[in-house]
């Protein structure tokens, strides 16, 4: 265990931050995640990586070449590509899109060349993303051009994805793989963003049986998510023996999130992070949804700590820092569970479990 607490990388710069920042689904985000890391003392627990900006060439590892250019330049048909609605093109988009997908880029090389074994890249994680459409306030699939760089040297990855929405882009993207496993845990129903993600195991032709969902009903409690995590994440590591890992820390699982369909703590997540950790794979740790800025803040800052094998030097209360004012009324650094029903039972999550491994075969 004690080599995989060596040094994690953290990917970021002053302009892969102020590029994530303009997301206008989270804008400001970023500054809050990097400034609550750098106020709890992690910075020398931890190798700063710069993210740099993926090229055209990169980009079009995963996205078509008719995309890139609709996003990255100027001047072409929206609504063919997506980029309306929730996903209407903003000042700066382009920018986003080469750090986000630069900086998972980075975290990956890290891993390749054996820098390190954890590699963090919160600015990452949008997994809802096409190959020529942006969908989900996804304007670029990082997720999935890290999974392709990672290809270079590992030949099974396992992706798993925590965030509340199903992880469909990038099972979409390797659904017919044989060399990725994706396993997302979220809730998903009729009506509920993305619409997917409903069977337990899906996949298809070499891919067969390589997508997994657990699909968790509102009110999920950390037990609850943390129990189906490890139930599944252990068989599927059994099963499929990756070589790496990809793990997507999307939050708006959280108790304090607007969704409010689960009701995490960041203890879920930590716990989550802490699992991966011991499975002794290189780990890719990217970002992904998170709509209460404090608590996505205090939960990839804590599982920053973590992955320092820090986690329990974070303090009760919010450090002094620029933005300890948006912590208010409690200032402290754990988010507490709300008083709702958890709408799933140990047996209903067992019955998930049990489809699982029996089709898993
Ligand atoms: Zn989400």
């Amino acid at each position: 265990m004690s080599t995989h607490y060596s040094k994690p990388v953290l990917v970021r710069s002053v302009q892969s931050i102020q590029a994530a920042d303009l997301l206008p689904a989270n804008a400001g985000r970023a500054s809050r995640v990097h400034a609550l890391i750098n106020a709890l003392g992690l910075k020398d627990s931890v190798q700063i990586e710069a993210a740099r900006a993926a090229t055209d060439e990169e980009l079009c590892m995963f996205h078509s070449a008719e995309y890139v250019r609709a996003v990255c330049y100027a001047g072409s048909d929206e609504s063919d590509f997506g980029l309306v609605h929730g996903c209407s093109r903003f000042v700066g988009m382009a920018s986003h899109v080469r750090y986000a997908a630069g900086g998972t880029l980075v975290a990956a090389e890290a891993l390749i060349t054996g820098r390190t074994r954890t590699a963090l890249h919160w600015e990452g994680g949008r997994h809802h993303g096409r190959r020529a459409r942006a969908a989900g306030f996804c304007y670029i699939n990082d997720a999935v051009l890290g999974i392709l760089r990672l290809q270079q040297r590992f030949s099974r990855i396992l992706y798993i994805d925590l965030d509340l929405h199903h992880g469909d882009g990038v099972q979409l993207a390797f659904e017919h793989s044989a060399r990725v496993t994706t396993l997302s845990l979220h809730h998903a129903s009729r009506g509920f963003y993305p619409g997917t993600g409903l069977a337990c195991v899906e996949g298809r032709g070499r891919g067969q049986r390589r997508s997994i969902n657990v699909n968790l009903q509102p009110g999920a409690r950390d037990g609850t998510f943390t129990g189906a995590y490890s139930a599944v994440g252990e068989l599927v590591v059994e099963r499929f023996a990756p070589d790496a890992v990809v793990l997507q820390c999307g939050c708006d699982g959280l108790a304090g999130d607007p969704h409010k369909v689960f009701n995490l703590t960041t203890d879920a997540y930590a716990e989550c992070l802490r699992v991966a950790m011991a499975w002794a794979r290189p780990l890719l740790v990217l970002g992904g949804g998170g709509y209460s800025h404090s608590d996505c803040a205090r939960c990839w800052a804590r599982l920053t700590a973590v992955a320092c094998g820090r986690g329990s030097d974070v303090p009760a209360d919010v450090p002094e820092h620029e933005f300890l004012g948006e912590y208010g009324p409690g200032f402290e650094m754990a988010v507490d569970a709300m008083r709702v029903a958890d709408e799933n039972s140990a047996e209903s999550v067992r019955a998930i479990v049990d489809a699982i491994a029996g089709q898993l075969g």
